[in-house]
C-alpha cells in the first residue's frame, strides 16, 4: 500500500498551448488529476502517460490524451515512485531499442560526421551535418528548444481573434510560395523585443515589438519570409549544433538531448548571436523569391530591418542581434526588386487587426 501523502504532490504544468509554467497539485486516483487552486483543470488517463525528456532529477510526463507539447514536471520522489507503479506505458516510448532504431534511421554519414565533430571540433562539420538531420528529429529538438525559451523571454502568445485571422492569412500567402521545406508553425509573441526568430523544426516567432515598429503588411511579411529562409536552410539547427558543442552532438547521436545544459546554452545562443553573412544572405534570397512569387516586394522588409538596426538604443536582443543588416543587404533587396503587381497581402482592416493582435479584449 502506498500512503496517502505519496498519492498527491506539487508539480509544474505546461498545458502545451501557452508556454507558461503553472504551479499545480497532482492527485493520483483512477487517473492523474491536475488541480489548480483546488480545482481539477485536467486529467490524464494513466495508460496515456509516458515519460518525456527531462533531467535526471525530475520526471517529465507527457500524455497521448493531452496536447503534444503538454508536460508535467514532477520532482517529488515518493510521488514519482507511485507514478511509475501506476502508469503502465510510462517508459514505452523511451526504451533503448527505440533510440537505437532512430539512429539507424540516420544516414551512416551523419553518424560518422557526429563522431568526427566530437573528435575534430564542431564548426568544421556542423555545416555539412545540419542538412542530414531528419526533419522529424529536428522537430523534436525544436520542441526542446521551445521549452527552454520561456526561461529567456516572456513567451505569451498574442491571440486577438481578428488579428489571428489576419496573421494566418499572411502566413498562408507566404507559405504558398512553397519554399520553407517543412510545415511552419508561426505565432506572435507578446514580448516587446523587436525581433523575429526561426527555431529548429519550423517554429517562427514574431515578437510584438517588431510588429509595433512595422508600418505596412509587406514589411512584416518580408521579415517572416526571411525567417522561412532560415527554416529552409536549417540555420537554427546548424547553430544549435555549433553552439551545443560535443555533448549536444553525443546527445543527438543517442537521441536524448533534452534538458541537458547544452540545450539551454544552445537556445540562448540561438536567440542572441548573429547568423553568418552567408546564412543571412541565403535567407534574404528566400525572402526576395517568396515576395516576388506572390507579387509583392521584399524592399519594405529591408527598410524595416534598417529602421530597427539604425536605432540601437535598446541594445540587447533586437533584430540587430540576430539579423545584422548591412547596407549591401538592403541594396540587394532593391536590386532584385520587382514591381508589386500582386494584390496586397492584407487589406487595411486586416492589417489593423494584426497590429492589435496583442491587445487583450
Ligand atoms: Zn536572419
Amino acid at each position: 500500500m502506498t500512503d496517502a501523502s505519496s498519492r498527491e504532490a506539487d508539480a509544474a504544468w505546461f498545458d502545451g498551448l501557452v508556454n507558461r509554467r503553472r504551479a499545480v497539485r497532482l492527485r493520483l486516483s483512477g487517473a492523474l488529476e491536475i488541480l489548480e487552486n483546488g480545482v481539477v483543470v485536467d486529467q490524464w488517463p494513466l495508460a496515456s502517460i509516458r515519460r518525456a525528456d527531462g533531467l535526471a532529477t525530475e520526471l517529465r510526463l507527457a500524455s497521448s490524451s493531452a496536447p503534444e507539447l503538454a508536460r508535467l514536471v514532477v520532482t517529488d520522489g515518493g510521488f514519482r515512485s507511485a507514478l511509475i507503479a501506476a502508469c503502465p506505458a510510462l517508459y514505452a516510448e523511451e526504451t533503448g531499442v527505440h533510440t537505437h532504431w532512430r539512429i539507424v534511421g540516420w544516414s551512416l554519414a551523419a553518424a560518422a560526421s557526429i563522431l568526427a565533430v566530437t573528435i575534430f571540433g564542431v564548426p568544421l562539420i556542423a555545416d555539412r551535418l545540419a542538412p542530414m538531420i531528419p526533419v522529424s528529429f529536428e522537430k523534436r529538438v525544436g520542441d526542446m528548444v521551445n521549452g527552454q525559451i520561456g526561461a529567456i523571454f516572456d513567451t505569451k502568445t498574442c491571440s486577438g481573434e481578428e488579428g489571428l485571422k489576419a496573421f494566418a492569412k499572411m502566413m498562408t500567402a507566404i507559405e504558398s510560395a512553397g519554399l520553407a521545406g517543412m510545415p511552419i508553425e508561426a505565432r506572435v509573441i507578446r514580448s516587446g523585443v523587436r525581433n523575429a526568430v526561426a527555431l529548429p523544426g519550423g517554429r517562427v516567432y514574431l515578437f510584438r515589438g517588431l510588429l509595433d515598429e512595422a508600418e505596412t503588411p509587406d514589411e512584416i511579411a518580408g521579415v517572416l519570409a526571411h525567417e522561412l529562409g532560415h527554416v529552409k536552410h536549417r540555420d537554427g539547427m546548424r547553430r544549435l549544433v555549433q553552439a551545443g558543442g560535443a555533448s549536444f552532438l553525443v546527445g543527438l547521436l543517442f537521441g536524448d538531448v533534452t534538458g541537458s545544459s547544452a540545450v539551454i546554452v544552445a537556445t540562448q545562443q540561438l536567440l542572441n548571436s548573429s547568423y553568418s553573412r552567408e546564412a543571412e544572405s541565403g535567407a534574404d534570397g528566400v525572402a526576395i523569391e517568396t515576395m516576388n512569387s506572390i507579387g509583392r516586394s521584399a524592399v519594405p522588409a529591408g527598410e524595416l530591418m534598417l529602421r530597427v538596426t539604425g536605432d540601437q538604443k535598446d541594445g540587447g536582443a533586437s533584430i540587430l542581434a540576430s539579423h545584422p543588416l548591412t547596407g549591401d543587404r538592403l541594396e540587394r533587396f532593391r536590386r532584385e526588386e520587382r514591381p508589386a503587381v500582386g494584390k496586397p497581402i492584407l487589406d487595411f482592416g486586416e492589417w489593423r487587426a494584426l497590429k492589435e493582435i496583442c491587445v487583450p479584449g
